[in-house]
């Protein structure tokens, strides 16, 4: 998906404006992925992806010797990345522990969780987020929250502290992480990971949805197995100039990107007026394109390849959300009015 010219952008001439697709979540066995860094490595790019981050528990798996064997200049980019495991312990959970993963992204350290093997104690959840995430910044890199219902960890009261500009996942691809929510025996429930990034965006915070791969599993013999998770499923597009590390985690940081389990924008245009956007169509694939409020309300529903949305001013935050006829979804950030 390299170098879809963003139509009508408008400042083309100035900035060929390029969409880049890449993952922000996988997995290598250096910690533990099924596949050395060169498979993985070697899979994304084969793939067609534009750049990806390697985010090993505890751990940075070095982009400079990958870069050299499998970067393609303007082509093809790894990234550092590293996934900090925190564990926050708590008695009243099944598991005697709650998780906070984080990811950190263009890390130029390694940041180290807290706690014995990662056990954190005395300290609440929330607190470890707020240490990890000031961690990762003074290491230089960009903070990813990680899959809030991984054994049903997270609670949207764990996350009103979230900093601005934090990256949500809103879709992890690996396959036991609970995406959508849901109701336990006695009735209690945990909302989807975009139930809880509309409550964020409802309270007034800039938190930007990513969906990724989380992906551990690379092995070509394994490739039917779905209980696995394989590469491939979950994504960002970034709209930057050129594919650098230095455009690629500016834009990230700004939030210039959309997430996607396999719809694909040909046009993405998010003005002081309202939001247009067009899909790129896939065979004979329907569309529903939403555009989405505060409290997640529907504000308005469309049916065509492309659709437009102009503010009324009192919808706190627009943002949009595309499915199609077999499942896959696109996600844009949500636009905050004033
Ligand atoms: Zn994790
Ligand atoms: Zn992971």
């Amino acid at each position: 998906m390299t170098g879809i010219l963003a139509a009508g952008a408008g400042v083309e001439k100035l900035h060929a404006q390029h969409w880049f697709r890449g993952n922000t979540h996988a997995h290598t066995a250096n910690s533990d992925g099924d596949s050395p860094p060169d498979s993985v490595a070697r899979w994304y790019r084969d793939a067609g992806y534009d750049f990806l981050f390697i985010t090993d528990h505890e751990v940075i798996t070095d982009p400079a010797p990958l870069n050299a064997r499998f970067g393609v200049p303007g082509r093809f980019l790894l990234i550092a990345g590293e996934e900090v495991t925190q564990l926050v312990a708590d008695t009243t959970h099944s598991d005697r522990r709650r998780q906070a993963h984080v990811n950190a992204l263009g890390v130029t350290r390694v940041v180290r969780r807290l706690g014995e093997r990662g056990i954190a104690l005395d300290i609440s959840l929330a607190g470890t987020y707020a240490r990890n995430i000031a961690e990762i910044r003074a290491a230089g890199g960009i903070v990813q929250v990680n899959h809030p219902n991984f054994r049903w960890s997270v609670r949207l009261d764990d996350l009103t502290a979230l900093p601005d500009s934090t990256l949500f996942e809103i879709w992890n691809a690996h396959t036991g992480v609970n995406n959508l929510g849901g109701v336990d025996a006695s009735g209690r429930t945990a909302p989807s990971a975009e139930a809880l990034w509309d409550s964020l965006l409802t309270r007034g915070k800039v938190i930007f949805g990513v969906a990724d791969d989380d992906s551990h599993s690379f092995r070509p013999g394994d490739a039917d197995s779905y209980a696995l998770t394989r590469p491939g499923r979950a994504w960002i597009m970034v709209r930057a100039d050129t594919l650098t590390e230095t455009a690629i985690l500016g834009a990230i940081r700004r939030g210039d990107f959309y997430a996607s389990t396999g719809v694909t924008l040909s046009e993405l245009q998010v003005t002081d007026s309202g939001i247009t956007l067009a899909v790129l169509p896939v065979y004979d694939s329907r569309y529903t394109i939403e555009f989405i409020g505060s409290g997640g309300r529907v504000l308005a529903t469309g049916h065509d390849r492309s659709a437009s949305y102009t503010y009324r001013g009192d919808e706190g935050y627009v943002r949009v959300r595309v499915t199609d006829s077999n499942g896959r979804k696109a996600w844009t950030q949500a636009a905050r009015l004033r």
